[in-house]
């Protein structure tokens, strides 16, 4: 640990002339939960690297630091979206954001990691140079402005998927007549008081149902007002077969139990939805009519026109977003905005909805590599003409790898294979001597788009995303049994990541 730090804070080297940068063999952008895991894994996989990682923010825990609104909670279970080496303990598996952000801060005091950090380091553009096998980072400090250079042997990009610097608002008309509050679930005042109050969240996605029951609670009222639905499911908010594990074996064991369980069964849920789409529809909306009574309009607003994971499915613990229905204290209204009114807003149906409080629950902006400009010897890196290899790296781009998670499943199962297999090709390079591994793309394989799902926040972006290949090793699986396979077992060098000497 002594002989990291050392060579972390002072392996200060000569770039561009005389300019004297601090080199470091590995560079993560971002102490998100991608970027604390990436670094545990490099401490425990790869000792004698140095590293160190790059925030912007001046905290850790990306996401569960940011998000802020009532209610805020993972929609996944704990077990897979925890980390594969640090067991969750908590009761609840569908947990509140406090407890994951305090989980992720653990963790990175655990291991270590959160020793590597520079906080309010804001990553802005990255050059690799073949001559250097580096690349010389620029970043800016968020706190004072002051540039920071470094150089890195490999980047790490942690950064998320989307733009911490706002959300997706769409533009309604007349909204400056409005005479209550309009509020973005990514910037929750601190202020805002909305007890007593009538709420309209505008959405139906994860953000809209996880808000709308927690404001229920103590609204006069909550309408959540969809353009179209959402498929909408309830799980039980603790996980009892988990719970029962953790009381009787070693904490580690029933976790990893724990997780295999969650795993399998998401997977097995996934493939029966993909396969089966009409069947796998009519149960979900089955429940939800089960859940809402035999006289409430399931037809208009629990009845999606596309079938289940062309969009990812929304979950809700303990039916909480149906109680709140049921009981009267919210309501789901579905059609267009028109715009807004000066006391709330006016559907094009003619509806008229009052409101003192908006919350545009309408999504993320995605962003590709935290905004960072990517140049190789010279040249503009435009990744939306690149091919991602193994859902990690970039053809034509070297020692350069993105962790990003599913989107059918837990984000962390995939950016946990996703880390180890980075480690791999580290201690690979390290062994053999190489200084560079770029994917080296061949041109028989044929460009398809990298993500299946119709989502908004998908589709506005799709063109700046970077596509997948028709083939392996171009091809994601998007399965974590036949990813864990290919990852954990599969050759390095595999004939298409090229690695060089110097
Ligand atoms: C409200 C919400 C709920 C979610 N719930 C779930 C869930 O239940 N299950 C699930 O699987 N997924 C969920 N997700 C997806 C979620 O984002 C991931 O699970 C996970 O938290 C992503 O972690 P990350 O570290 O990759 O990214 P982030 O959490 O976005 O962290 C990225 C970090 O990188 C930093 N950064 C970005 N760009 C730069 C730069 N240029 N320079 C320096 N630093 C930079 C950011 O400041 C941030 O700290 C949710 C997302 C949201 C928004």
């Amino acid at each position: 640990m002594a002989d990291q730090d050392t060579i972390a804070n002072y392996a200060l080297e000569k770039v561009d002339g005389d300019v004297r940068a601090e080199h470091l063999d590995v560079l993560i952008v971002g102490a998100g939960l991608s970027g604390i895991g990436a670094g545990c894994h490099i401490q425990k996989r790869c000792p004698g690297l140095s590293y160190a990682l790059l925030e912007a923010r001046g905290t850790i825990g990306g996401t569960w630091d940011l998000f802020r609104y009532p209610g805020i909670r993972s929609d996944s279970d704990m077990q897979t979206l925890g980390y594969s080496f640090r067991p969750w303990t908590e009761a609840k598996a569908i947990a509140d954001g406090p407890s994951i952000l305090n989980y992720v801060r653990e963790t990175a005091q655990e291991f270590g990691v959160d020793r590597r950090i520079r906080f309010n380091h804001r990553v802005r553009q990255a050059s690799w140079s073949s001559a250097e096998a580096r690349w010389l980072v620029e970043a800016e400090r968020t706190d004072t402005g002051e540039p920071v250079r470094l150089t890195c042997g490999f980047l790490m990009m942690c950064s998320g998927y989307y733009s911490y610097a706002g959300g997706h608002m769409p533009e309604f008309s007349e909204s400056e007549r409005f005479r209550g509050r309009i509020v973005h679930p990514q910037f929750w005042p601190e202020d805002l008081d909305y007890a007593g109050k009538r709420v309209v969240v505008v959405g139906s996605g994860a953000t809209a149902v996880t808000v709308v029951p927690e404001m229920a609670k103590t609204a006069a009222h909550v309408t959540m007002l969809q353009r179209s639905p959402t498929y909408i499911v309830s799980r039980p908010s603790e996980d009892k077969i988990a719970n029962w594990l953790r009381k009787r074996l070693p904490a580690k064991l029933a976790y990893r139990i724990a997780r295999v369980k969650n795993m399998a069964l998401g997977m097995y849920f996934y493939r029966t939805a993909r396969k089966n789409p009409e069947k796998t529809k009519q149960q979900i909306v089955a429940m939800a009519r089960h859940a809402l009574g035999p006289d409430y309009d399931v037809g208009t607003h629990f009845t999606p026109s596309y079938n289940p994971w062309d969009q990812r499915l929304c979950l809700v613990p303990d039916s909480d977003l149906f109680n709140a229905i049921r009981t009267g204290r919210a309501s789901v209204a579905t059609g267009h905005i028109e715009r807004f009114t000066e006391t709330g807003l006016r559907l094009r149906s003619g509806e008229e909805i009052e409101a003192d409080v908006v919350v545009m629950a309408t999504g993320l902006k995605l962003n590709l590599l935290g905004d960072v400009k990517l140049s190789v010897d010279g040249s503009k890196v435009d990744l939306s003409k690149a091919l991602s290899y193994k859902g990690m790296m970039f053809s034509g781009v070297p020692n350069l790898a993105s962790v990003v998670g599913y989107t059918m499943a837990s984000w962390t199962l995939k950016a946990d294979l996703t880390c180890e297999y980075l480690c791999r090709i580290l201690n690979h390079m390290k062994r053999r001597g190489y200084v560079a591994a770029t994917p080296r793309r061949d041109p028989s394989v044929k460009e398809e788009p990298s993500f299946n799902l119709t989502s908004g926040y998908i589709q506005r972006s799709i063109d700046m995303l970077p596509k997948q290949g028709s083939k392996r090793p171009w091809k994601m699986h998007r399965n974590y049994a036949m990813d864990a396979v290919a990852l954990r077992f599969g050759r390095v060098a595999d004939g298409t990541l090229e690695f060089t000497r110097r």
